[in-house]
């Protein structure tokens, strides 16, 4: 874009709505902007003829970069650590056999190895269904790398063995877990047999 004294194609941009998102030229949880533009050619100052609509783009605030607003698919460093938080309980409770104790201990162990104490408050009930399993880990899947998604399966095996080999119940809740964290069945056999 030219810069000569005033002359050159100018985007006039206005605000449409504005948030939180991950800016990755920036690297980091920043305010955005988002921005719907005009462009129009102006000469010596003088705006001419209109060239039509710019954007919408999102404008990280902090270092000014514009990126599609593609960017905004990607979750925030905080949300991101909700949502795995949500799947590690998701994949305990899934993996849980009411009253058992030492799957209970397990599920808790696992956790804080995960980095997801338990407070008074986080009490491990209720059995999540098919459907809630999904939900808790088929979009977090595509921002893991596959260590992270098979630390996750993993998690699952470890309290599903707590209280001695996979019975059959276990098996499909595992494999309904890896499916949705779009690990393949070669892989997953081979996680299951390692934990
Ligand atoms: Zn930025």
């Amino acid at each position: 874009m030219p810069r000569v004294a005033g002359t050159g194609i100018r985007t006039a941009w206005r605000v449409t709505d504005d948030g939180d998102f991950f800016c990755p030229e920036c690297g980091g949880d920043r305010c955005y902007q988002r921005l719907a533009g005009r462009r129009r050619l102006t000469v010596l100052g003088v705006p001419l003829l209109p060239l039509g609509a710019a954007g919408p783009v999102v404008a990280c605030v902090l270092c000014g970069t514009h990126h599609p607003v593609a960017a905004l698919d990607h979750p925030t460093t905080t949300g991101l650590a909700l949502l795995l938080r949500d799947a590690y309980r998701t994949v305990a409770l899934a993996l849980l056999a009411p009253g058992d104790p030492a799957a209970r201990a397990a599920a808790e162990d696992s956790l804080r190895e995960a980095g997801f104490p338990q407070t008074p408050g986080d009490v491990l009930v209720g059995a999540p269904s098919e459907a809630e399993v999904r939900e808790a880990l088929e979009p977090l899947a595509p921002h893991l790398a596959v260590p992270g998604r098979e630390s996750l399966l993993l998690h699952g095996a470890r309290i599903a063995l707590a209280d001695g080999p996979y019975t059959e119940a276990e098996r499909v809740t595992l494999t309904l877990v890896g499916m949705s964290l779009g690990l393949a069945a070669a892989d997953r056999e081979r996680l299951l047999a390692a934990a």
